[in-house]
């Protein structure tokens, strides 16, 4: 996997030397230079060499990975760094307010809980296939009207 650079280094209004810019993200001026060969602007194509921060920005963050979206049906690991499918084909809805809520799975490869933010309405869509028990929201936990049915709902959040 291709190293992700601190682009938020680079302020987009101040233009960089060859080596200003290879010093700020931590790359030698040689990247630097191979990135000039494969398109990275120059503000002038001749000594001294200088980049416009913006350009810098836009290129490096062009180049890298990006974060792998969730397919339906998929949580996203921390962990793993990849979006995976929960265990079981599995996953708690919990809801977070009226109209969103998260999925949560076990990650099958590293055991992690894993959680995906979901609209209740893109809930269908978000889960794609799997097998989802909704779980009774968090703030019934405290509600003090049904004592009995908090001791049971706190046993299943176990
Ligand atoms: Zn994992």
């Amino acid at each position: 996997m291709a190293r992700r650079h601190n682009v938020r280094r680079v302020k987009i209004h101040r233009s960089y030397s060859v080596s200003e810019a290879a010093k700020l993200l931590g790359v030698s001026k040689h990247t630097l230079s191979r990135w000039i060969d494969a398109g990275l602007p120059l503000i002038e194509p001749k000594r001294p060499f200088l980049i416009l921060g913006s350009e810098l920005r836009a290129f490096v963050k062009a180049r890298q990975p990006r974060k792998q979206p969730c397919r339906p049906g998929e949580i996203y690991c921390v962990r793993c760094r990849a979006p995976k499918r929960p265990a079981f084909d599995e996953a708690d809805y919990i809801p977070k307010t009226p109209t969103t809520g998260q999925l949560a799975g076990l990650c099958p490869t590293c055991g992690s809980l894993i959680y995906r933010l979901t609209k209740t309405a893109t809930l269908a869509v978000a889960s794609g296939d799997l097998k989802v028990t909704r779980r009774p929201a968090q703030e019934r936990l405290s509600d003090s009207a049904h004592p009995s049915l908090n001791v049971h709902f706190r046993r299943n959040e176990k």
